[in-house]
C-alpha cells in the first residue's frame, strides 16, 4: 500500500503565525482555544507554559492572548476594561469580515453571514454589527428564505465554509434583491487544502484526515473526502487508526486541517506505515 499525502494540507499562514505569537507568550492564557487542536494546545501548555480558559471568569492573569478565531467586540472590551493586557493573535482573515461588518452595518445595510452561528469566528464577526437585529447568520438558502431582508444587503462568509455553498447564497440574494455588496471572505488556505484533498480522494482507496474533531476546517475535508471516496476517517490521534481498515487497499491518501500540527501528521504516517507492514 502507498501512502501519499495531499499537495497541500496542515497549518495555514494565521495558525502558523499564532503559534509564533503563543510561542513567546510565556505566562499568558488563551480565551478559548487557540487553535481547534487539543494536542497542540497541551504542547503549548507543557512547553511555552501557556494555558487557556474557556470562560471570562476563570482569567487569573493579566496577559490574554486572543485566539486565531478571535473573540466577541463585548469580551474584547470587558478584558480591556479590566486592565489586562491582550496579545492579539486573530488572523488578519478573521479581522477582515468583522470590520465589513462593521462597516456595513454603519452603512445601513442588512447583514448576511453564511456560518454557523455557534462557531466562535462568527460570533465574533456579528457581534461587531452595529444593528444586530439587522444581522443574519444563516446555513443555507432555505434558512434565508425565512428571512424578510430590505433592499441593501451586504454577505460575508464563515473563512472555513465551502465556497460552492457560498454561491448558492449569493445566488439566492442576488436573484431576489436589488443591492447586494458581496464579500468573499472565504480564505485561500481553506480553498488550497480542500482542492488538494478532492484531488486525492479521487484516487486514493482510503483516506485518513487528522484534525480536531471541533474543527471546522476538518470537517469539511473529510466531507469533501467522504464525496469521492467513501473509507474515509477523520482522526485526531494515532491511537484511533483501526488495521481492518486498510486491509487490500492499494493507496492511502492522507490530509490535515488547518490547525493540525506537522509533528502530529508525522506520527500518525509513521503509525500507518507500521500497520501497512504488519498486514502485509
Ligand atoms: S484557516 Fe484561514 S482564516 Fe483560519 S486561521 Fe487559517 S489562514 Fe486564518
Amino acid at each position: 500500500m502507498q501512502i501519499k499525502l495531499a499537495n497541500s494540507y496542515g497549518f495555514c499562514f494565521g495558525v502558523k503565525r499564532a503559534i509564533e505569537i503563543a510561542e513567546k507568550s510565556s505566562g499568558a492564557v488563551t480565551y478559548g482555544a487557540l487553535i481547534h487542536n487539543p494536542l497542540e494546545i497541551e504542547r503549548l501548555k507543557n512547553n511555552y507554559n501557556v494555558g487557556y480558559v474557556d470562560s471570562l471568569d476563570k482569567i487569573d492573569t493579566n496577559k490574554i492572548i486572543i485566539r486565531t478565531h478571535g473573540i466577541t467586540k463585548e469580551d474584547k472590551e470587558q478584558l480591556e476594561s479590566q486592565g489586562k493586557e491582550l496579545i492579539d493573535a486573530t488572523c488578519p482573515f478573521v479581522t477582515k469580515p468583522q470590520e465589513i461588518v462593521k462597516e456595513m452595518s454603519e452603512n445601513g445595510y442588512d447583514v448576511v453571514i453564511f456560518g454557523d452561528i455557534n462557531h466562535p469566528e462568527v460570533k465574533g464577526v456579528k457581534s461587531y454589527s452595529k444593528n444586530q437585529n439587522r444581522t443574519f447568520v444563516v446555513l443555507n438558502v432555505d434558512e434565508l428564505k425565512n428571512i424578510k431582508l430590505k433592499e441593501k444587503i451586504a454577505v460575508v462568509a464563515q473563512t472555513t465554509r465551502k465556497i460552492s455553498e457560498f454561491l448558492k447564497i449569493v445566488n439566492f440574494l442576488v436573484e431576489n434583491h436589488k443591492e447586494v455588496r458581496v464579500f468573499n471572505t472565504i480564505c485561500n488556505a481553506t480553498f488550497e487544502n480542500q482542492d488538494a484533498v478532492k484531488e486525492l480522494s479521487k484516487e486514493a482507496d482510503i483516506m485518513i484526515i487528522i484534525g480536531g474533531k471541533n474543527s471546522s476546517n476538518t470537517k469539511q475535508l473529510y466531507l469533501i473526502s467522504k464525496e469521492n471516496c467513501n473509507d474515509s476517517y477523520l482522526i485526531e490521534n494515532a491511537d484511533e487508526l483501526k488495521p481492518e481498515w486498510f486491509k487490500n487497499k492499494n493507496l492511502c491518501g492522507v490530509s490535515a486541517g488547518a490547525s493540525t500540527p506537522e509533528w502530529l501528521i508525522q506520527n500518525i504516517i509513521k503509525k500507518i506505515k507500521q500497520i501497512k507492514d504488519y498486514n502485509e
